[in-house]
């Protein structure tokens, strides 16, 4: 990757541990990507209503190609505000990320709107491991026996289903994935002719993960970004931390993407690249749409301001508490 210059190729395989998989309702496909709403209901977060805090989360998108050609590319099988991927290669699909949970049918569903089987699902990848990215990651390994790939540092969260550093919230909680490999920071995973490489992201979760690889379309290669994310949100930076060392990563990963410059930027949320624009001017007829250059360095200046402003924010607070 030319945005990438240093990445050190190591590989741990690891053996993961066998939490107890849940088995969230797979019911055969309807018509149906509408059936959004008809989640399982013990799937469904206890305490907080998403659906309220977040309902873009909940709304259906029609399925379509970001990136590729008949053969391969990226496909958008999300929701508005949720985004999944699937990639197609020579030997059946991955996928990356699996929204909240209940949602690995409407992502099914999404893939069978494109004219593909879900079972044909091969590897499942994790940009991080919180609920709205999770939490349907079990319902498609269930349904297609894919194998789970994921960062050492989002492993116990995945496998355990709890939200690190705050294992007592369980409305934050997501039906547990068991992770069958582990990547490393620069590992790339190789299926069906599609090289996607691992890069180790951390700090919004201590093993976010991006993703980058390389599509072609019309003769020309597409260098393609799946972030994770490095906005602060729910995350205690201070008092004590989310995870031992989070601001330290949360920097790290600010100096590592200082130069990331990649023709198409994508992410797990899908206004972070704009993609209601860009799939509006792509509907217009225009197929680079979702290429730009420039997108990716100015989302990730602006995340490097906001996260000073949050922890100056957490800092102040935590300091006005201390005195009291
Ligand atoms: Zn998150």
């Amino acid at each position: 990757m030319v945005f990438c210059k240093s990445m050190m190729l190591t590989t741990i395989i690891a053996l993961a541990s066998c939490a107890p998989v849940a088995a969230p309702k797979l019911a055969p496909s309807t018509d149906t990507i509408s059936t959004i709403d008809n989640m399982a209901e013990e799937d469904l977060p206890k305490s907080v209503d998403f659906r309220k805090i977040f309902p873009s989360w909940y709304v259906a998108v029609e399925p379509f190609r970001i990136v590729g050609s008949e053969t391969s590319g990226v496909y958008y099988v999300g929701t508005e505000g949720l985004a999944v991927y699937l990639i197609q290669t020579d030997d059946g699909h991955v996928v990356i990320d699996g929204g909240m949970p209940g949602q690995g049918q409407y992502v099914a569903d999404a893939i069978r709107k494109l004219g593909f089987d879900p079972v044909d699902i091969k590897i499942l990848l994790n940009s991080h491991a919180h609920l709205d990215h999770s939490g349907g990651l079990a319902a498609l390994k269930q349904l297609s026996g894919a194998q789970m790939i994921a960062s050492e540092g989002d492993r116990s969260a995945l496998e355990g289903g709890f939200y690190l550093g705050s294992e007592s919230d369980t409305a934050r909680n997501a039906p547990p994935v068991k992770v069958d490999r582990i990547i490393a920071d620069g590992e790339v995973v190789e299926h069906g002719g599609v090289k996607l490489t691992a890069h180790i992201t951390p700090g919004h979760t201590r093993g976010c993960t991006s993703w980058t690889m390389v599509v072609e379309r019309a003769g020309r290669s597409h260098e393609v970004l799946f972030f994770c994310s490095a906005t602060v949100a729910a995350n205690r930076l201070i008092g004590p931390p989310q995870y031992e060392g989070i601001v330290d990563d949360y920097r790290k990963t600010f100096a590592i993407t200082k130069d990331w410059q990649p023709d198409m930027f994508l992410s797990n949320h899908p206004e972070f690249f704009g993609m209601a624009e860009k799939r509006k001017t792509q509907l217009a007829g225009d197929p680079e749409a979702f290429v730009g250059k420039g997108d990716f360095p100015k989302f990730i200046t602006k995340m490097a301001v906001d996260f000073d402003a949050g922890l100056k924010k957490q800092e102040l607070k935590h300091n006005a508490v201390m005195s009291e």
